[in-house]
């Protein structure tokens, strides 16, 4: 099976901060699975390191207030692109993202509370028909 995965639980170093989040869990999927490895934030365009972001509404906002709504958007697209041209039916995305994110995200107060909703990357796998899981949910 094609699966795509957010590059982060893959061991890229392509979180805001500049550091991984990766995950032997879903990196042992590989011995069964072809993982097709994503990071929308820096298909849209941002760098790494980046100032944290989160949904606020329809809109993404830095940590400095910067409408970074579009960039999200683009990554999202291309990332999707990517899925559908791999001919992937399976997401595998990081939990709590304000992009890869599904079913819980930060609240946009940049305080670490959690509210009930979706990154927007996993919002239009969704919508695509694409099985998103998090990493939490394998
Ligand atoms: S956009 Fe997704 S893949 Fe990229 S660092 Fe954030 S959680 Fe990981």
């Amino acid at each position: 099976m094609k699966i795509v995965v957010s590059k982060c639980l893959l061991g890229e170093n392509c979180r805001y901060a500049g550091d991984n989040c990766k995950s032997e869990k879903v990196l042992s999927l590989a011995a069964e699975h072809e993982l097709i490895g994503v990071c929308p934030e820096q298909l849209g365009g941002l760098s790494t390191p980046r100032d944290p972001s989160e949904r606020v509404g329809d809109k993404v906002l830095s940590s400095k207030g910067k409408d970074v709504t579009a960039e999200y958007y683009r990554g999202a697209e291309l990332a999707l692109a990517i899925a559908k041209d791999k001919g992937a039916s399976v997401a595998i995305l990081k939990a709590k993202s304000p992009s890869c994110g599904k079913g819980l995200i930060y609240d946009g107060t940049f305080s670490g509370n959690k509210i009930p909703g979706n990154g927007v990357t996993a919002e239009l796998f969704a919508a695509n028909g694409i099985e998103v899981l998090t990493e939490d949910e394998i």
